[in-house]
Parts: C-alpha cells; sequence; structure tokens
C-alpha cells in the first residue's frame, strides 16, 4: 500500500490510473478506522480497480467548541488497518496541504437539505463536508466514492453537490454497521465513559422499537417520532438534539412513513454527539394500523 501525502502526487497516481482505464474507488474518512469504515473500503475494493482512503480530519467542518483537537488520530494503526484490507493508496494530506495560507474557496449546499438536521447545531458544518469531499473529487478523480447511511444527512448533501456541480462519481451509499450490543460504530465512541455507554444504547433500542413500529404497520410518523423520544427520555437518558422522520432524499419531514422514511436521531451523552439512523423502505409497510 501506498501512503501519500501529497495532492500533486495523488493526483498524478490517480490520473495514470483513469488513464489507464482503471475503476478508482474513494473512501472519505477522517481516520480511526473501524468496521464502518471498513465496510466501506470491502465494497469499494471489490468494486473498483483501485481504492483510495483518504484520512483527514477536515478542520473546516468542525465549529468552534467542537472536538477537533481532541478527536481521536491514530495512522499507525489506520495504515495497518488498510493494508490488511488491501486498500492502494491511503492519501494522507495535511490542513497546510489540503488549505493552505490564502484558501478562501468554499462549497455550500444550500436550503432544506442543510438548513435541518444536523446542519442546525452545527452550522457551517456541511460547508466544511461538501469543501473537502468536492476537493478529494478533484484530487483523486474517483469513478465511485464511497458513504455510510450512518451520516445519512452527509450522504444526502454529497449526492445533491456532485450532481449540481457535474462531476460524475457514482455515490455509493452503505447501511451502518453497529457494535454487538446495537450501538452504531462511530470514532465518537471512544469517548463514551462506561456509563455513557449505557445511555448511549438507548439509541439503538429507540429506533429498533421504530422499525419494529413500522413493520408491524404504523405508518404515523408522529406516533413512531414520539415512541422514540419517551425511550431516549427514560431516567437519566441522553440529551435529544432531534428525532426527525424524513424523506430519504430531501430530508423533508414526513407525517407518514408510506413510501419509506428516514428516522433519524441525534442525541447528547454527556458533551459527546451521537448520531444514528434506520431506514424504513417501501417493502416494510404492511398499511393498516396507521
Ligand atoms: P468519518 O470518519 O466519521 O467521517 O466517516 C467516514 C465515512 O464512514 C462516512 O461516510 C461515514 O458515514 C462512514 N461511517 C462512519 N461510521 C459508520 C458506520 N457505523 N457504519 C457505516 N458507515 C460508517
Amino acid at each position: 500500500m501506498k501512503i501519500i501525502r501529497s495532492i500533486r502526487e495523488m493526483r498524478d497516481f490517480a490520473s495514470d490510473a483513469v488513464r489507464s482505464g482503471k475503476v478508482v474507488g474513494l473512501v472519505p474518512t477522517m481516520g480511526s478506522l473501524h468496521e464502518g469504515h471498513l465496510s466501506l473500503v470491502k465494497a469499494s475494493i471489490k468494486e473498483c480497480d483501485i481504492t483510495v482512503l483518504s484520512v483527514f480530519v477536515n478542520p473546516s467542518q468542525f465549529g468552534t467548541g467542537e472536538d477537533l483537537e481532541k478527536y481521536p488520530r491514530d495512522i499507525q494503526k489506520d495504515s495497518g488497518l488498510a493494508e490488511k484490507e488491501g486498500v492502494d493508496v491511503m492519501f494522507v494530506p495535511s490542513e497546510q496541504e489540503m488549505y493552505p495560507e490564502g484558501y478562501s474557496t468554499y462549497v455550500q449546499v444550500t436550503g432544506s437539505l442543510t438548513d435541518g438536521l444536523c446542519g442546525a447545531s452545527r452550522p457551517g458544518h456541511f460547508r466544511g463536508v461538501a469543501t473537502v469531499v468536492c476537493k478529494l473529487f478533484n484530487i483523486v478523480l474517483p469513478h465511485k466514492s464511497y458513504f455510510g447511511i450512518k451520516d445519512a444527512q452527509q450522504a444526502a448533501v454529497i449526492k445533491k453537490m456532485a450532481g449540481d456541480l457535474d462531476y460524475p462519481a457514482e455515490i455509493r451509499v452503505l447501511p451502518v454497521v453497529r457494535e454487538k450490543d446495537g450501538l452504531a460504530m462511530s470514532s465518537r465512541n471512544v469517548y463514551l465513559t462506561q456509563e455513557e455507554r449505557k445511555k448511549a444504547l438507548l439509541i439503538p433500542k429507540a429506533l429498533k422499537r421504530a422499525s419494529d413500529m413500522a413493520e408491524s404497520g404504523v405508518t404515523s410518523a408522529e406516533k413512531i417520532k414520539k415512541e422514540i423520544e419517551d425511550i431516549l427520555m427514560a431516567d437519566n437518558g441522553p440529551r435529544i438534539d432531534y428525532v426527525e422522520i424524513v424523506d430519504p432524499a430531501t430530508l423533508d419531514p414526513v407525517e407518514s412513513t408510506i413510501g419509506g422514511a428516514l428516522i433519524a436521531v441525534a442525541v447528547y451523552v454527556g458533551s459527546t454527539r451521537l448520531i444514528d439512523n434506520v431506514v424504513i423502505s417501501e417493502r416494510t409497510q404492511h398499511g393498516g394500523n396507521e
């Protein structure tokens, strides 16, 4: 596995690959890799000739007072895992390489896709995400790029950005990978104390209950949302940032889950912000019970 730190070298490598007819897959991450990230890597390796894994803790997507400084970083461990999976190139640019002095261009997807959900409590976050992914697309020239539905709003924003800016990569969005106890894998889980981790388990519990309700024919978004909130608001439970039931593509709130919906949750457990979601597919609906 090659480790590339410079943009020029990365683009030269990618241009050569594209010129020789190779299908290039890109998996953008902030590192501290876990099985969730590796599921994206595995998909890219299966579907592409060359897999580039980028590891960059992107400062422009962190707000003031957020965890940019303490965000876990372990390039040594990440490169071991990436190599073992069969990644061809790990692209690890420095902050200076990505945002040199005088840098002043940002990509912003406007409107309801970025105003609500995480956008409401993290102003500027998706501008940072869209900017860095756009830069990575221009550097790595991927035919396919891989994202997790765990960050459903991010995936929707990237799809919109790629479409609006005519970037031809196929955006692949893959399922949430969970710990054995149901907690969605996240690099931020390391922040949780044992006590907080117990509280965090209310998230998958609430989402499981929501899927079961949908499965049994409940289609009222209000009823499902209320059930999730009741579970999360158990004694001393996490602090809810939002519980929303939305259209998976537009992220606009829906009244009914008929036709498919995304149930999105964000909470604070102590000072750690965790997000998770489930997709209620069209097929899940049996109808009848409202
Ligand atoms: P991050 O390093 O947290 O920015 O995540 C990089 C990519 O991995 C994003 O597309 C995430 O949605 C995806 N990802 C993170 N956690 C998971 C998970 N538990 N399951 C699947 N994909 C994930």
